[in-house]
């Protein structure tokens, strides 16, 4: 593994020259796209709470299974929180900035791109994304993605889960006074909600503060051990990726 005056260990193509990143897509041709947003999380967490979960994930699997990552990508689509504070990209823009990043890394040659999403708002034009730059990209480059959610048992926004996550990557951006439960209470079935919070402004009416779950009930120990399971879920998922 080691080679003189090259550290493997940099995985965070932010930190590394032009020769680095050479030597890595002789060793593996894998990189990770984080994907966040900025998005209003309750009056306890930052705005930037999805991409900070994201841009962690990515780069403790990086590590783990040797990939590159590149930073994450802060903008997504967020018009569901209006009227509260987001920065959201239009379809078209976001669809096109993830497809332009793709397809950079797959005509310098990396071979295998994994998309990682860290906010609901972005899977419905995620889904396209592989689609619309099949015809610019070499026909032997393999481009998947994942919200990681998706490989917990539960989810939540600014509640138990994603403040407890939060907790457990970095404990000073957590105001665990000001943290309160959804004002609103939420009764309707997952279909029916997924499908209410794709609408503009919808998140606040649903939940009353923004907050959907209860950050109350969250510890460093319970994010602790939701990471451990989510890495571990998504090596797997990587290398079932890797079968096909
Ligand atoms: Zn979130």
């Amino acid at each position: 593994m080691k080679e003189e005056g090259y550290c493997y260990k940099m995985n965070n193509i932010y930190s590394l020259s032009n020769i680095d990143i050479e030597k890595w897509r002789k060793k593996s041709n894998q990189i990770i796209i984080p994907i966040g947003s900025l998005e209003q999380h309750g009056p306890h967490l930052p705005v930037s709470t999805d991409t900070i979960i994201i841009e962690h994930l990515a780069k403790t699997i990086a590590e783990k299974i040797q990939s590159l990552y590149i930073p994450a990508i802060t903008f997504g689509i967020s018009f569901e929180h209006e009227p509260l504070f987001n920065i959201s990209l239009s379809h078209t823009t976001f669809s096109n900035l993830i497809g332009d990043i793709c397809v950079s890394l797959a005509k310098y040659g990396m071979k295998n791109i994994i998309l990682l999403n860290g906010h609901h708002g972005n899977m419905g034009s995620m889904y396209y994304i592989s689609q619309n730059v099949s015809h610019k990209i070499p026909p032997n480059t393999r481009l998947n993605f994942i919200n990681y959610w998706n490989l917990m048992n539960d989810f939540d926004h600014a509640g138990e889960i994603e403040t407890s996550l939060l907790l457990a990557i970095n404990t000073k951006l957590v105001k665990m006074k000001m943290a309160r439960a959804n004002t609103k209470e939420i009764n309707g079935s997952k279909v029916a909600y997924t499908s209410l919070t794709s609408t503009p402004g919808s998140f606040p009416k649903i939940t009353g503060n923004g907050v959907w779950g209860d950050p109350t009930k969250a510890s460093i120990i319970k994010g602790r051990s939701l990471l451990d399971d989510l890495i571990q879920k998504l090596e797997q998922t990587i290398i079932e990726f890797q079968e096909f």
